[in-house]
Parts: C-alpha cells; sequence; structure tokens
C-alpha cells in the first residue's frame, strides 16, 4: 500500500482519537464505556501506526536498495569519485610530459643524481596541475646539515621548484623521515622544506617510507603498530603550523606493508587520513613485514599483501590519484586495464612511456 494512504489513515484514526477526547473533555463525563472505547481506539491508532512503521521500513529498505542501485550506476559510469589509476613516466622520453598533460602520473626526473638546470631545461614548458615530482633518493631535508643555509639538500630542492614550474605543477613528493636522525629533526626538516618549497609556492606530499630497524626499534613498532598513527599525527600536527593545503600525505600500500599494515589494518588509515590526501601509491610488497620495501605489482602473486582485493576495491572508491609505480615484474598493459575494470578505477591513457 502507498504510503500516503497509511500517512492519511493515521491522520484520520488520531483526529478520531482525539475528538473522542475532546468530546469526554467537553462533556467532562467520563464515565467508563467512552473510556473504554478511546482505549480501544487507540490501540487501533497504535496497530495501525506499526503497520505504517513497517511499511515504512519496507519503503526506506527500498530506498536503500535505490541508493544502493545508483551507486552501481556511478560506479559503472565516470564518476569522479572513482580513483583515478595512474603510473610512472619514464622521462627518457621527455616528450611524455606534453603528450599526457592534462592526465595525472609522477616522474622521478633523476634517482641517484642532483637535478641540474641543464636536465630542466630538457623539459617541454607544459602546464599540468596533477604532475607529481618525485624527490630524488639523495635529497634528505631531515638530515643534520639541511637546516644549513648553503646545504646541497636546500639547493636540491630549489631545483624542484624550478621544475615544477616549467611543467605547469606545484606537486612535489618527499618522503617522511625514514631513520631515527631523520625523526628527531623533523621540526627543522620542515622548515627547511617550507624555506625552499611553502614559500614558492609548492604543495609538498610527503610519503610515508619503511623505517630503518633503528627506528623500529627506537618507537617500538612491532610492540605497538598504533605508534604508525602517533607518527602520521606529529607529522601532521607539524604541518598544520604552515599555510593550509601547503603539506599532504602519501601513503604508499607496499611502505605501510613494510610496517607491518595488512590490509585491513591500511584501510581504516586510509579513511582517517583521506582528507591530508591527493595521491596514494598503489604497490604490493615482496619483502617481509619490517623489513625493507621491494614493490611488485599489487595483484602479483609475488606480493604479500594478502587482501589486495579488499584494498583496491576500498581505494577505488576514495576519489585519490593512484600511483602504481616502476615495478620489476611486468605487468602487460591489458593486465591494468583488467585491474582497473574489476575495481573501477578511471584507468588514464595508454602512453608508451609509462611504467607498468
Ligand atoms: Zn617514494
Ligand atoms: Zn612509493
Amino acid at each position: 500500500m502507498d504510503i500516503n494512504d497509511f500517512i492519511d489513515k493515521l491522520d484520520y484514526s488520531l483526529s478520531i482519537n482525539s475528538n473522542n477526547n475532546d468530546e469526554s473533555n467537553e462533556s467532562n463525563t467520563t464515565n467508563e464505556s467512552s473510556l473504554e472505547e478511546i482505549i480501544k481506539d487507540s490501540d487501533e491508532v497504535i496497530k495501525d501506526s506499526d503497520e505504517i512503521i513497517k511499511d515504512s521500513d519496507e519503503i526506506i529498505k527500498d530506498s536503500d536498495e535505490i541508493i544502493k542501485d545508483s551507486d552501481e550506476v556511478i560506479e559503472g559510469g565516470n564518476s569522479k569519485s572513482r580513483s583515478i589509476l595512474t603510473f610512472n613516466a619514464s622521462v627518457s622520453n621527455k616528450k611524455v610530459i606534453s603528450d599526457l598533460e592534462s592526465v595525472p602520473f609522477q616522474i622521478m626526473a633523476t634517482t641517484r643524481n642532483y637535478l641540474t638546470k641543464a636536465m630542466i631545461s630538457n623539459y617541454p614548458e607544459t602546464h599540468n596541475p596533477n604532475l607529481l615530482l618525485h624527490m630524488n633518493y639523495i635529497t634528505r631535508p631531515f638530515n643534520d646539515n639541511a637546516i644549513e643555509t648553503n646545504s646541497r639538500e636546500r639547493a636540491s630542492l630549489r631545483q624542484y621548484a624550478l621544475l615544477a614550474q616549467r611543467t605547469g605543477t606545484h606537486d612535489i613528493l618527499i618522503h617522511m623521515p625514514a631513520n631515527l636522525t631523520e625523526y628527531i629533526n623533523m621540526a627543522q626538516g620542515f622548515r627547511v622544506i617550507s624555506d625552499e618549497l611553502i614559500k614558492q609556492n609548492m604543495v609538498v606530499h610527503l610519503e610515508i617510507a619503511p623505517w630503518t630497524q633503528e627506528l623500529i626499534n627506537h618507537l617500538k613498532l612491532q610492540e605497538n603498530p598504533q605508534v604508525v598513527v602517533e607518527f602520521l599525527d606529529k607529522v601532521i600536527s607539524r604541518f598544520n603550523k604552515f599555510p593550509k593545503d601547503s603539506f599532504k600525505i602519501v601513503f604508499d600500500t607496499a611502505h605501510l606493508y613494510a610496517l607491518g599494515y595488512e590490509a585491513e589494518e591500511q584501510i581504516k588509515l586510509f579513511h582517517k587520513y583521506r582528507q591530508y590526501m591527493k595521491y596514494c601509491h598503489l604497490n604490493g610488497n615482496v619483502n617481509a613485514k619490517y623489513t625493507s620495501d621491494s614493490h611488485a605489482p599489487i595483484m602479483s602473486s609475488k606480493s604479500k599483501i594478502k587482501n589486495w582485493e579488499l584494498l583496491s576495491a576500498e581505494i577505488a572508491k576514495m576519489d585519490l590519484i593512484c600511483i602504481a609505480e616502476i615495478t620489476k615484474f611486468g605487468k602487460q598493459w591489458g593486465e591494468w586495464e583488467d585491474y582497473a575494470k574489476k575495481f573501477k578505477f578511471q584507468l588514464i591513457p595508454y602512453h608508451e612511456q609509462l611504467c607498468f
């Protein structure tokens, strides 16, 4: 039956009830029989309204299904809330930067060398606000000497600001403290990054990295996995001292695994810190917990993250830019197409320079 019919019926029943009450009040002669009738009537009203509640529950249940159905529709389409699946691009052919001008992806301009003016000038001038520049591994702003005026770290960070300006992005990725010295130097590291990048209007995306054994032991990670949350809260309270949105965090699923986090615990972290994220790194980890990381595709049988399917399904719903980073175990493009389709990621278009 239609809900409106029930509401009408309820209104009607209530009006009978209140009329009876009115009558008794007016006449002021509340005898037993009329009172009984009132009680009987109001029982019916209660019985009726129970039915209405039961029916409206049904309706609520129905609308839940409708919501579920429309989610399904959204998931099937190209909703903005679905995460994007993208990759690292090799910079051996720098044309990739202009070919994929409006596409989100990550590059590592150099891994073990400093970025030079000559290297920067090889990049085409573009405008790609979703290009993420992964810092090389040798620039450590949380190091002891980084704070000095003419430190190599400061000079290196300035070069990355120049590359960002040339390619039309603001997004630069730097690893969070990963050893005990860097952890102790957290405050001054933030000052170095702020001086050289935040003041140049860059957005710094701090990626959680696997910790050295020394830091694992110092923070007693194995006894208390919650220290990862305390660590992240400490990082966030640091960057909350700077202009809003100048810092973000990046989770790498391989690194979280290295810190002892299985898929289920990772999902909780993703939800807890979603507001601080634009990007994430979607990788499997071949190595054991509490060691280091060695990347594999998240769906690889070599990866140790057990419930990677659950993790993928959850991350795909979070409106993130997910970068599957370069791996030793090559997967074909078609396998990534299947993966994106299965978990409903928005997959970026194919390009020969992408490392998937
Ligand atoms: Zn990284
Ligand atoms: Zn990563």
